[in-house]
């Protein structure tokens, strides 16, 4: 895109590169729609970086009856592991029992509506277990004798957008990060956008999927009042060592009704969350002490080797944009998602949401702008995932395979460097491993960085080390330094190891 070649009209104009402006601009991409999807910092930088990454259909949200999201949630869980192997994988959940929690049998009947609300191929049903004898039991504490296994999928959510975003750029989208989109008005016939670098785009319609910033764009940036006010709330995670023995997560019961996880996380560590706080603005999301102290609580009161601040490694916050509902509080609120199309105006507003339900979200999106245009995307695996399935395989199954040939293929690389790769790119690694991996720059290989800048979008450091790996986490300080330093930033002083708290950059940054 060059400054003084003005490019013809887009379609569709997307505001907000998380995941649902990605997911949509693919899915628009796909039907044959041109598109432009504008993103003020990195893509994936904001709330959909932050989430607790699982492909759920919300177990809790049963207790409030929301059994239209919970199915709904369900039933992508299978498409999304499917369709993206390289980067999610069933997960399972042990939940521990005590006396004073929800009874036995509201856990029973809650799992055996989650084991049957949808259709199941990949994701194996719930189990009663022991504790005393099931190797999740040594994690905890020893008055905790039985407990549920159910499953769910987890996904990163990062590396989602990415792929999004890199499948809707091969159907012809054009994709600006570090982009802000200043000011967009209607004039009668097309928006005219204009954006952060100076220029001007031209759109028919416009998507405003900014995330928590969604009603503060449509009233300063599409100048409407119609959007719904949300409640913003900040849910952070603590990243420590890891208390896992196998590969089960923990779904924790609180004293306040609240659960928290604890999942196994990149190998070395586990990650556990959330917590709930009112902020005022988006802006202002980083995790308080008050809330360190709330997870490390929540997980002693069931681990057998309590966590200490000391066993913190890093931290992060993402906030949720609540439509509130008459006389429900955050908690029964549903994760679900509207969407909103403003009067007088071809522009819509989408609010709300989860990571789970991000492709459904966009084609219902196109089902109302493109209404005779047909969806595609429950079968089309994203880029890295796409492994030919042999009959009656899976699309996790297809891509285990792969990586075992890819392997074996490959006796001159280690396993863990491939596997690593492999589960962060996909099959873009074919290439890379044909090529040469190149020098090691402080932990990561001179290919893989090419790769993130010329393929994915990556501009900085803080891109590659927290979003498309999350490499930050294993290795120290000269190595980040040396990853600064490709990428040509003045790398200041070093850091302290581990630091315990990255924040994004914000739009209004
Ligand atoms: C703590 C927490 C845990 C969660 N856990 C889960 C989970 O486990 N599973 C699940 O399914 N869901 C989960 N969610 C929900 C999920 O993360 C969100 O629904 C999803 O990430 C929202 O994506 P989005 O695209 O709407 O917003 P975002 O990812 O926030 O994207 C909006 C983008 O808009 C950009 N933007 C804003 N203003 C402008 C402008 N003027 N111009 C250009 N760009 C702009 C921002 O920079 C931002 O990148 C969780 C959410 C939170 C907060």
């Amino acid at each position: 895109m060059t400054g003084s070649t003005p490019l013809p009209p887009f379609d569709l104009l997307i505001i907000g590169g998380g995941i649902n402006g990605a997911g949509i601009a693919r899915d628009a991409s796909g039907r044959g729609l041109s598109v432009a999807l504008v993103e003020a910092n990195d893509l994936g930088g904001a709330t959909s970086s932050a989430s607790t990454k699982l492909i759920h259909g919300g177990l809790r949200y049963l207790e409030f009856y929301a059994f239209g999201l919970v199915r709904k949630a369900l039933a992508e869980r299978e498409v999304l592991l499917d369709i993206a192997p390289q980067i999610s994988w069933p997960q399972a959940f042990v939940l521990p029992q005590s006396p004073g929690d929800r009874p036995e049998w509201m856990l029973r009947a809650g799992l055996f509506l989650y084991d049957n609300l949808a259709r199941r191929h990949i994701v194996p049903g719930s189990a009663k277990i022991d504790l005393r004898n099931d190797r999740a039991g040594r994690a905890l504490d020893a008055r905790f004798r039985t407990a549920f296994r159910y499953w769910d999928g987890w996904v990163d959510d990062a590396r989602l957008v990415i792929a999004n975003c890199q499948d809707a750029a091969a159907r012809g989208a054009l994709i600006a990060p570090r982009t802000r989109v200043v000011r967009a008005e209607h004039d009668g016939s097309l928006w005219q956008v204009a954006l952060s670098d100076g220029r001007t785009l031209q759109a028919q319609r416009i998507i405003n999927a900014a995330g928590p910033w969604a009603s503060e764009v449509a009233r300063t940036v599409l100048g409407r009042n119609d959007a719904p006010a949300l409640r913003l709330v900040q849910g952070s995670h603590i990243v420590t060592r890891r208390v896992h023995l196998g590969s089960d997560a923990f779904m924790l019961q609180q004293p306040d009704g609240r659960i928290i996880f604890i999942i196994p996380y990149e190998r070395d560590f586990s990650l556990i969350g959330t917590t709930e706080r009112d902020i005022s603005a988006p802006e202002a999301a980083a995790i308080t002490p008050d809330e360190v102290q709330y997870l490390l609580d929540a997980a002693n009161r069931y681990l057998a080797r309590p966590l200490t601040h000391d066993d913190v490694v890093h931290s992060f916050a993402g906030v949720r944009p609540l439509i509130l509902e008459e006389g429900k509080g955050d908690r029964e609120t549903p994760r679900d998602y509207r969407l909103v199309e403003h009067d007088g105006v071809p522009a819509m507003t989408v609010v709300g949401g989860k990571i789970t339900t991000y492709r459904v979200l966009a084609e219902d999106v196109l089902k109302r702008i493109a209404p005779k245009s047909k969806p595609w995307t429950a079968k089309a695996a994203l880029p890295g995932g796409t492994v030919e399935k042999l009959r009656g395989e899976t699309g996790q199954d297809a891509f285990k395979r792969w990586l075992t040939n890819l392997i074996a293929a490959h006796g001159d690389y280690d396993p863990r460097i491939i596997k690593r790769l492999a589960h962060t790119i996909g099959t873009a690694v074919e290439p890379l491993l044909e090529a040469g991996l190149g020098a090691s720059i402080g932990g990561l290989f001179e290919a893989e960085l090419q790769h993130y800048r010329d393929h994915e979008w990556a501009a900085s450091s803080a891109d590659v080390l927290w979003r498309r790996t999350k490499m930050g986490l294993h290795i120290g300080s000269a190595g980040k330094a040396a990853v600064a330093e490709w990428f040509g930033e003045d790398a200041g002083p070093v850091e302290p190891e581990l630091p315990l708290t990255h924040r994004f950059a914000t739009p209004g940054a």
